[in-house]
């Protein structure tokens, strides 16, 4: 037996209280010192004051215990939690057990109790009721339903949304399953999604849809995991709420976006169609009128064709500009991928404009920044038309002065060239309040002018958005009656081989530049200093002649004068003949600056001594090359780069010609220009009779319109090639269609056409693209003496002469006047020289002449001049002469062949 010193050492130590009070609940008999310790008061205190123990209670916790401890004699023994408070306010949690003991008697001899700290507990309790309350007031609140199912798929929690819509108490929604709930289709469902997500762990995402009467209601659900402390998956939980008018909203809009594209594509079918529609009675007009253009004589009859040509060229121009437009607008233009020279290209298409540049006595001036790589990777198409149509308006817009394109290099990003275009001009400006709207389609910054500039104001409306294309943006500045910038930056692919080293060949040579423009001046003289030259240069003739006896006299000569003609005061073969004059500065080397490809009549080159000629705007490489060989810097080379031999052997002969063609003007219009050509033509209306024809007969070549009644003209290619699967002659099929895009082209060829005209066509690129595919000569009327005189065709390379002025048929039209109108002179040129035995002259009258040639696409007179040219350097001027008898002939066609094209504008 242990002793009573044991027990109480033992309950001395113990944490939980342990303590006795009297029946009445008030005087503590014994305590241990855990109470004590958990008072905060000492064991006598507690002992000597009755009552203490449990007015130091939680007044919360007091009326409870007192009732408890009241009824102890009844009740015999209680649990109770309360809260003790310390002296300083701080409270604890007690678990007590109060129990009556009772003596050997029988009698209740005093109260007997435990209690244990528990306020870490109900700390940890409480945090937990207050989240439950707030996840509680969560899940009610939300506006979805929420619920929560164990593994055997029996409903553990709902919340009260849930249950509303199931109409059910909680209590009895708990314990039922989807089956219980819904019809055994949808439970099946859910029961496979609740297994998935029980498999897999993943979260379930849908939309589903339920009939709701005659209509549908869309539900979101989202179903997850719930997983134990272990990671054992007990159960799935998952919410979903309604979204059928969110869903509604979304089909509407798509619906709406929907209807806006086909509205969208519609219009620009639609644009298309027209311009189709137009096309073909337009290629009625301009054929027809070409036609009477070539056998009417009376001079106001011809005056009225004039106007219907020039009318209907404006329209085609037009409707082309509409087309485009409405296929960039819709998204239908792609960017093109080509290698080009950049200051050969736009050089040569800068040329061009410089006619209606010059024209107006006004200068044009190129600028291309040396760091500029020599070759770029774009679309050289429409990097021209954006530039045609930006160096035409500064053109129209400009009275006097000067119009400027600079481009150069603003730095690369990954492999790419940012290039900055800009075309600069000093005309009549734009109001500030007009800059943006320029931009925008059919708008032009004063209508008033409209009139005196004429043009659709479209142009810039195109320009920018191929620029956008690009990656850039159509930019402007401007000041009224000062004059206005264009600008942009295009991002171009380069790669190592863009950049070719510049040579030394000019390297420590002497120029002296008398130009009359300041910009020009500048732009001459950086190129120039780029390579090396150094340069001086004044603004007219007296001072250019003081200059060069001066360091002439100075033992420091210049040996090469580069100058205008027109110059202020004295012009430039005045100052020629000045120099020539001269003992001191006679063996000055002279270049002129010419404005446009003439061989001026005005003055003697050959008396003048004239070493070349630059045409404006001037190209680097031809400045270079220019000095070069007049300095004798390098022997002079000829090249036969561009220029294709001379086919002496080529044979004239009447084909026999299948057009398939529905339209009857447009028949009688394709049979007239055949048959001028000499060849004999057999019509088929629609697609059927075109096979049923080339059955039955032989033909050497098939002209198919695409749009045809019955079987169209993409069938009866098809149909035809079948036919001619066996045969060892595949006959050429040309498409004639109205449709005038890049990917009608891909689609005729596709189609087994081996090439594709667009309708309106003009009569020299039919026998052309005849010649190409058959390689037989058309031989053709002229109208002149109505008598059948031989002709050969495709001595214009129609397609070139088209691209270098960025497909501006006005342009060409004027490119040409211009060239009838000094070919006689340059001829002369040439014919004086050899009959002078001028080597010298020669050379410089063949040069200019090729020039002239080349850029029109005549490639074989072309290369005729170029052959004289090269003769000429050796001084062979005797094989010169028997050329110069070849390519005085060359010119009689070529120049049919250009008036004709200038008749008909
Ligand atoms: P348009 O065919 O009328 O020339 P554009 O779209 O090319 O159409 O030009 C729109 C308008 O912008 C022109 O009508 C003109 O008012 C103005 N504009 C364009 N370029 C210039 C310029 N270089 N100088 C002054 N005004 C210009």
């Amino acid at each position: 037996m242990l002793s009573s010193d044991h027990y109480s050492g033992l309950l001395n130590i113990v944490s939980d209280l342990v303590w006795s009070f009297a029946l009445d609940g008030q005087k503590l008999l014994y305590l241990n010192p855990a109470v004590a310790s958990i008072y905060d008061r000492s064991s006598d205190e507690l002992q000597s004051q009755p009552g203490l123990w449990l007015d130091s209670i939680h007044h919360d916790d007091q009326p409870l215990l007192r009732k408890n401890l009241a009824a102890i004699t009844e009740n015999i023994q209680f649990n109770q939690k309360f809260r003790i408070v310390q002296p300083d306010g701080s409270k604890h949690w007690l678990l007590g057990f109060f129990c009556l003991v009772f003596d050997e008697s029988g009698k209740p001899a005093y109260i007997g109790g435990t209690a244990s700290d528990v306020t870490s507990r109900m700390k940890v309790e409480q945090k937990f009721d207050e989240s439950q309350a707030i996840y509680d007031s969560l899940v009610e609140s939300l506006p979805i339903n929420v619920f929560r199912k164990d593994r055997d798929g029996k409903i553990v929690f709902a919340n009260g949304r849930y249950c509303k819509d199931l109409e059910l108490p909680l209590d009895k929604v708990i314990g039922l399953d989807d089956f219980d709930l819904f019809d055994e289709e949808l439970a099946k469902k859910y029961k496979k999604d609740d297994e998935w997500v029980l498999q897999t762990g993943l979260p379930f995402h849908d939309i589903e849809e339920h009939a709701s009467g005659d209509d549908s209601i869309f539900v979101e659900v989202l179903k997850a995991a719930v997983t134990d402390k272990h990671g054992r998956r007990i159960g799935i939980q998952g919410m979903f709420w309604d979204v059928t008018d969110r869903r509604k909203a979304e089909e509407a809009l798509r619906s709406a976006k929907e209807l806006a594209e086909s509205a969208s594509r519609a219009k620009s079918d639609f644009l298309a169609n027209v311009s189709h529609e137009i096309r073909t009675p337009m290629n009625g007009i301009i054929g027809m009128t070409d036609l009477l253009l070539g056998s009417v004589t009376n001079r106001e009859h011809r005056d009225y064709l004039d106007l219907i040509q020039t009318s209907s060229q404006s329209l085609l121009k037009l409707i082309n500009n509409i087309l485009d437009f409405s296929k960039i607008e819709s998204g239908k233009v792609q960017l093109e991928s080509q290698r080009f020279n950049l200051r050969d290209t736009l050089g040569d298409t800068l040329r061009s404009l410089a006619i209606r540049v010059h024209a107006k006595n006004l200068e044009l001036i190129v600028d291309v920044a040396p760091d500029v790589p020599a070759e770029i990777v774009g679309d050289l198409t429409r990097l021209r038309q954006v530039m045609v149509n930006l160096v035409s308006n500064a053109t129209k817009f400009t009275h006097s002065g000067m119009v400027k394109v600079v481009i150069e290099n603003v730095g690369f990003s990954n492999d790419k060239v940012n290039l900055r275009f800009s075309v600069k001009d000093s005309g009549i400006g734009i109001p500030d309040d007009k800059l943006a709207m320029i931009f925008s389609e059919f708008e032009q910054a004063d209508t008033s002018t409209t009139r005196e500039y004429g043009g659709t104001g479209l142009g810039l409306a195109i320009a920018s958005r191929i620029v956008k294309l690009m990656g850039g943006e159509l930019q402007v500045t401007s000041t009224l009656g000062k004059g206005s910038e264009f600008f942009f930056v295009g991002a171009f692919h380069t790669d190592s081989t863009s950049f070719v080293e510049k040579s030394d060949l000019l390297d420590g040579q002497t120029v002296l530049l008398v130009v009359r423009n300041p910009e020009m001046m500048a732009s001459l003289t950086k190129t120039l200093n780029y390579w090396n030259v150094r340069t001086f240069g004044c603004d007219d003739a007296k001072k250019a002649i003081k200059l060069l006896k001066g360091m002439a006299l100075a033992e420091d000569p210049i040996p090469l004068v580069i100058t205008d003609i027109d110059l202020p005061e004295d012009d430039g073969p005045t100052l020629a003949l000045w120099i020539r004059g001269d003992d001191v500065v006679a063996k000055t080397k002279i270049i002129f600056l010419t404005a446009t490809n003439i061989s001026e009549g005005v003055f003697d080159r050959g008396q003048l001594g004239i070493d070349d000629q630059l045409l404006k705007p001037v190209k680097e490489q031809d400045l270079v090359d220019s000095i070069a060989s007049v300095l004798c810097l390098v022997e002079p080379v000829t090249t036969s780069h561009g220029t294709r031999p001379v086919d002496e052997n080529s044979s004239q002969r009447a084909l026999r010609i299948l057009l398939a063609e529905d339209n009857l003007v447009n028949q009688k219009l394709a049979v007239t220009l055949l048959q001028k050509a000499g060849h004999s033509v057999v019509v088929a209306s629609n697609g059927q009779e075109a096979i049923d024809k080339f059955i039955q007969s032989e033909f050497d070549v098939v002209l198919m319109d695409v749009q045809m009644p019955e079987v169209d003209g993409f069938e009866a290619t098809f149909q035809i090639r079948k036919l001619q699967t066996q045969a060892q002659h595949r006959v050429p099929i040309i498409a004639l269609t109205a449709h005038a895009s890049a990917a009608d082209r891909k689609r005729c060829l596709a189609a087994g056409m081996d090439e594709y005209i667009s309708k309106p066509f003009r009569s020299a690129e039919l026998y052309e693209l005849i010649e190409s595919q058959t390689g037989y000569r058309s031989k053709i009327e002229t109208a002149s003496g109505g008598q059948a005189e031989a002709k050969a065709v495709r001595l214009v390379d129609w397609a070139h002469a088209f691209e270098t002025v960025g497909g501006d048929h006005q342009l060409l039209h004027e490119l040409i006047k211009v060239f009838l109108k000094d070919r006689d002179s340059l001829v002369d040129n040439i014919r004086n020289a050899l009959e002078s035995d001028n080597d010298k002259e020669l050379r410089l009258s063949a040069h200019s002449i090729k020039g002239a040639l080349t850029h029109l696409g005549a490639r074989e007179s072309a290369e005729l001049a170029m052959k004289m040219e090269s003769l000429a350097s050796k001084q062979d001027i005797n094989s010169a002469r028997s050329v110069f008898e070849k390519f005085a002939s060359s010119l009689e066609p070529l120049t049919a062949e250009l008036k004709e094209f200038v008749s008909g504008k």
